[in-house]
């Protein structure tokens, strides 16, 4: 399973800075068991939205936002609603935000932080991949995680070795930061560019000591 937290709705806002209008996805499968997703959070984040003065023109939830043809079959039957809005909101781990952006041209943010646990992880069927850094930079980069697309897990753009578009660590790998910087151009988001993301605190990796019992301490007590 994956773990995410709910990142705080202030950071929630500020990359809904200037949007209007939003939709939400929460995903059924792990972030519904952590409560970052799933409907009862939807909802709970549409009422924290509208609060807020932004309006949130729909909400769905996937059964697993990991799978792309979910996704495709469940997200864009909202396509007319999804259309209307200014961007996506995700609620579910970086996979499920880098899987729903690979399928629709809409800028997709991620509500949730995914947070590393040490245990079984779970798979997935596509490419997408989240090395559970703790604060996910996936709405700076178009919903391509620079962790795990970069060879050097770069932040802040490209080291300018990639020939051809490919990688200069491994040649068969595109270069992840020209898959972003494509991604963005497409999406008319270049300026992300110029954002540049702090240093990072890896201690944001590891889950809270309260989380760790939360998780486990029932599956305990039951034995
Ligand atoms: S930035 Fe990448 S590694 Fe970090 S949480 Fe987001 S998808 Fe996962
Ligand atoms: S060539 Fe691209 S993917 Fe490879 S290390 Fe440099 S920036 Fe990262």
């Amino acid at each position: 399973m994956i773990v995410s937290q709910q990142k705080p709705i202030d950071e929630i806002l500020k990359m809904l800075e200037g949007e209007k209008t939003v939709f939400v996805v929460g995903c059924n499968g792990c972030a519904e068991v952590c409560e970052t997703g799933g409907e009862k959070a939807c909802v709970e984040l549409k009422q924290k939205l509208e609060a807020s003065g932004i309006k949130v023109v729909g909400c769905t939830t996937v059964d697993f936002m990991c799978n792309k043809l979910l996704d495709s079959l469940k997200i864009l039957r909202h396509k007319e609603k999804i259309d209307f809005a200014d961007s996506i909101i995700a609620l579910t781990c970086g996979v499920g935000v880098q899987a729903v952006s690979s399928v629709i041209d809409k800028y997709v943010h991620p509500a949730n932080n995914t947070i590393y646990l040490g245990g079984f992880q779970g798979t997935w069927p596509s490419q997408e991949r989240c090395a559970e850094c703790g604060e996910c930079v996936l709405d700076l980069t178009g919903g391509i995680c620079p962790i795990t697309n970069c060879s050097k897990s770069l932040l802040n753009g490209s080291c300018g070795g990639a020939k051809n578009g490919k990688c200069e660590i491994d040649k068969e790998l595109d270069c992840g930061w020209e898959k972003i910087y494509n991604r963005l151009k497409k999406l008319n988001k270049l300026e992300n560019l110029q954002k540049f993301t702090k240093l990072r605190d890896y201690s944001k990796m590891f889950p809270k000591t309260e989380l760790r019992k939360s998780m486990f301490y029932d599956v305990e007590q039951e034995k």
